[in-house]
């Protein structure tokens, strides 16, 4: 089953069970999902529903799994975006862009025939920047207005439930138009993983892997501090070639060590100035 379309199409849906660590940042957002799962119980309460979750974070560390697993968890469609993709040189284009993203959550949904769709916007500061801060202002001014339009259009149709949930690793960028109430009303915090949830990563991305008899997941954990669920995933990847290239039949510590060497080298490589 597939519920996923979009850019961010993906084989099996993903829950909350496949993300290691962010205990937090699961509960509060499973806690404002509640509004989607028991829908009929807040508006009979007349509680206004919740219409924007807001994942703050560095790189790597979830956020679009987050959204994902969000979808998986109300039964909703999931359609992506990235806020570049709303920029463009002729005036008009980025807020019909955002028309089109709402229209075709819509479509989506009637297509799946579900009532409910998780619309997640990748790089959110890049549409939805202080107003008047860029040099083409106009443009990105059009294109937030259009995003706010129908964030606050959202309520009125009984048939569809639209939950937009962004992401940024630069909410000082924010314009504050976006955090009223009844547009990114929760701010939910999407941090580096600590060792603890770094074993749980570990744990999830060698599920699938043969590992050796000296290979201690808890070690590795330790080893690699201030390191992204994403650069853990590619440790264990990265392992598992270094491995195979050997015609090895298990990943072992070594295998571990080079692949996280070679995990820091290369983000040491993307930070150097080209110049
Ligand atoms: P970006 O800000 O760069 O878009 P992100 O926070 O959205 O990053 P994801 O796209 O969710 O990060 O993560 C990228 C990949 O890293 C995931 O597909 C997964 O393989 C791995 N990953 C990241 N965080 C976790 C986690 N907490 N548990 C398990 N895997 C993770």
């Amino acid at each position: 089953k597939n519920n996923s379309v979009g850019t961010g199409m993906s084989h099996k849906p993903i829950d909350f069970n496949d993300i290691g660590g962010q205990t937090p940042a699961k509960q509060e957002i499973q806690e404002a999902l509640e509004f989607m799962r028991k829908s009929d119980r807040f508006k009979a309460m007349g509680i206004r529903p919740l219409k924007g979750i807001l994942l703050t974070g560095p790189p790597g560390t979830g956020k679009t799994l987050l959204a994902k697993a969000a979808a998986t968890y109300t039964d909703s469609v999931f359609i992506t975006a990235s806020g570049s993709e709303f920029i463009e040189m002729y005036a008009g284009v980025g807020a019909q862009r955002v028309r089109s993203l709402f229209e075709s959550a819509k479509k989506q949904a009637k297509k799946f025939k579900k009532n409910s769709a998780v619309i997640f916007i990748d790089e959110i500061e890049v549409l939805g920047g202080k107003r008047g801060s860029h040099s083409s202002h106009l443009e990105y001014d059009q294109t937030l207005n259009q995003l706010l339009v129908e964030m606050d259009g959202m309520k009125t149709d009984p048939e569809l439930q639209i939950l937009v949930m962004g992401a940024t690793n630069r909410a000082d960028l924010i314009d504050a138009a976006l955090l009223r109430p009844g547009r990114f009303d929760r701010i939910v915090n999407v941090d580096l993983p600590d060792v603890t949830s770094r074993l749980q990563i570990l744990t999830i991305h060698t599920a699938n892997k043969p590992l050796g008899e000296d290979v201690r997941l808890s070690m590795i954990a330790k080893e690699t501090f201030s390191f992204s669920g994403a650069q853990l995933e590619s440790v264990c990847n990265e392992a598992a070639i270094y491995a195979m290239r050997e015609e090895a039949s298990f990943i072992l510590s070594r295998h571990f060590k080079e692949a996280i060497d070679k995990v820091i080298m290369g983000e040491k490589a993307e930070k150097k100035p080209t110049n």
